[in-house]
């Protein structure tokens, strides 16, 4: 039973244009943990934005949960290669805003409130962020923004999280961490994940499924079930 699926799916940006990718055939279970592997350029974050609605194919079908897609799924979590944080906002405020956007709070239910803000907290834990909640962006270093954009991207417990090159921007050290942080996470209570990433070896580490695209226009060239024990 497929989770989201791609039934050769094409996509030019410009009508009668280059296809950006083409003819792109995908088949991911629900809880399926997929990784994306190609060059810069090969439509890896085009594949993200088809997903996730913000661009329908031009030619080909895109399922995700049995439907079409048809525009911007709320069933899903989002980080990038930038943490993207808001830095008038503080760590907690910043992973429940899209709490506020998928569900908005009802401002007579205290009590609800508070027990977002204790799914927060408790997230932030998990990432090693436990009492840096009141802290801005600005006074975290660049991994902990990223755990913190992980946590926010996690917090209405999506069924699907697409990751865009999440750890480019990290260190050696902190990238093998939060690789660890998001397996044992994914592994506590799997939802689909599909991280795009031009590290295979981050890849082969994190991933059940492998695909592989190639350059212009972006197509899959392999697709490879990982079996390796995990540490
Ligand atoms: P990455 O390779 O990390 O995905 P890019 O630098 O290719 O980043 O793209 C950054 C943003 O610019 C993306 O949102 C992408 O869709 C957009 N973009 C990339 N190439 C073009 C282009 N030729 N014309 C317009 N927008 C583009
Ligand atoms: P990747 O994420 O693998 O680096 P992209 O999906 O960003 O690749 O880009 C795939 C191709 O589509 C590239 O040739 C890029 O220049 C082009 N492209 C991406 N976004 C746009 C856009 N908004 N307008 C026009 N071309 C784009």
């Amino acid at each position: 039973m497929s989770f989201v699926k791609f039934e050769n799916v094409s996509l030019a940006y410009a009508p009668g244009g280059a296809n950006a990718i083409e003819d792109v055939s995908l088949d991911i279970r629900e809880g399926e943990f997929v990784a994306v592997v190609g060059p810069s350029g090969c439509g890896k974050s085009t594949l993200m934005k088809l997903v996730s609605g913000l661009k329908p194919p031009s030619n080909g079908y895109v399922f995700v949960d049995g439907r079409e897609v048809g525009g911007p799924l709320k069933i899903v979590g989002m980080a990038f290669q930038a943490a993207n944080l808001l830095p008038w906002r503080n760590t907690l405020d910043n992973v429940m805003l899209p709490l506020e956007i998928v569900e908005p709070f009802r401002s007579n239910l205290k009590k609800e409130k508070a027990q977002y803000t204790a799914d927060a907290e408790a997230l932030l834990a998990r990432v090693g962020l436990a009492g840096y909640g009141s802290k801005f962006p600005w006074e975290l270093s660049g991994g902990m923004q990223q755990r913190a954009s992980i946590c926010r991207a996690l917090i209405h417990q999506p069924r699907l999280l697409m990751l865009d090159e999440p750890f480019g921007a990290l260190d050696a050290f902190t990238r093998e961490e939060l690789w660890c942080m998001l397996r044992d996470l994914w592994q506590e209570k799997p939802f689909t994940v599909i991280l795009v990433t031009h590290d295979l070896r981050e890849a082969v580490f994190l991933a059940d499924t492998v695909y592989v695209m190639s350059k212009r226009p972006g197509r899959i060239l392999v697709r490879k079930e990982i079996d390796l024990p995990r540490p």
